[in-house]
């Protein structure tokens, strides 16, 4: 059987075709349209048409997006791509497609495919975190990912920065409409706003991480703030959910010195005399959204 997975995200709208050994057998990706809700249904319908005609099999099909569908209404909200909120999306899709259609949040995806055959692979609880343009997170539990009353499981972007330190409250001002989201210091922009503060220098999160790795002190010290605050963040979730692997995805996860600095610094906050959990970077990077997405359905179609 193959499965489909398909990224919805606000700028590129990606499928891909996994066998069930997980080898690609089709992929393709082309931009969203802007604005036009009809229209994005008719590219995935399109994407779906072409992905079966080329591999001569009917498959089936989950999708990753950003925000999630409400549990209540069916209908999706927290999107970027804002005409796609307060739409029923997964009854559109699963009327044009002729199937029932999973639709999970592209965080909830990440962690999925990093779990089912990534860096989390074998693990019994897998805390997948996304270090953007924003913050976010999916937590699988064997092999499944869990919802939530709310469907809002693993938003831990949102939650405020735990043992808050000298200049951290109330914080930055967070789209979400309250103050010192932990997202508005661990994501790409929040680094970056971090060392403009502190050093005066307006330089992009990569530069920092390159500047730093070269000897610049004041990149050093942007980064070390960033990597107590990431410890911080996580020793809170650890306390609660104590995942046996967490693994990180997005940009900012390929600062290779995160996985070793933040589990040194992290003990300090997790209630424990000694600390287990592992922090791995992604395995399948980009390819995880959409891989992840394929993934909501099993072997047998549940
Ligand atoms: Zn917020």
């Amino acid at each position: 059987m193959i499965r489909f997975g398909i990224d919805l995200g606000g700028s590129k709208i990606e499928i891909v075709g996994l066998g069930a050994d997980g080898r690609e057998r089709f992929r393709r990706r082309v931009p969203t349209p802007q604005d036009d809700y009809q229209a994005v249904l008719d590219v995935i319908a399109g994407l779906v048409a072409a992905a079966e005609s080329s591999v001569g099999e009917r498959g089936t099909v989950g999708i990753g997006t950003p925000g999630s569908v409400s549990r209540a209404t069916g209908l999706l909200r927290g999107s970027n791509s804002t005409c796609l909120n307060g739409k029923p999306i997964r009854a559109d899709l699963a009327q044009r497609l002729g199937r029932e259609v999973r639709v999970a949040n592209d965080a909830d995806c990440f962690a999925l495919s990093e779990a089912t055959d990534g860096s989390g692979a074998g693990a019994d609880t897998v805390l997948g975190v996304i270090l953007g343009t924003g913050v976010g997170a999916g937590i699988v539990v064997r092999g499944r990912v869990l919802i939530g009353a709310n469907a809002i499981a693993g938003e831990w972007g949102h939650n405020p920065m735990p043992w808050p330190e000298e200049g951290e409250r109330p914080g930055p001002p967070c789209f979400c409409g309250l103050t010192g989201c932990i997202e508005t210091f661990l994501s790409g922009p929040g680094l970056e706003r971090e060392h403009l503060r502190g050093t005066g220098q307006a330089l992009t999160a990569p530069e920092i991480a390159l500047a730093a790795a070269t000897g610049d002190a004041g990149c050093e010290v942007s980064l070390a703030g960033y990597e107590r605050r990431l410890a911080r963040a996580l020793a809170h979730v650890i306390n609660i959910l104590d995942p046996d692997v967490i693994v990180l995805g997005g940009g900012l996860s390929n600062m290779r010195r995160l996985y070793d600095r933040v589990p040194r610094l992290w003990g300090d906050w997790v209630f424990s005399d000694r600390v287990d959990n592992r922090l791995v970077a992604h395995r399948h990077g980009d390819s995880s959204g959409v891989r992840g997405a394929a993934w909501l359905w099993d072997d047998d179609g549940h």
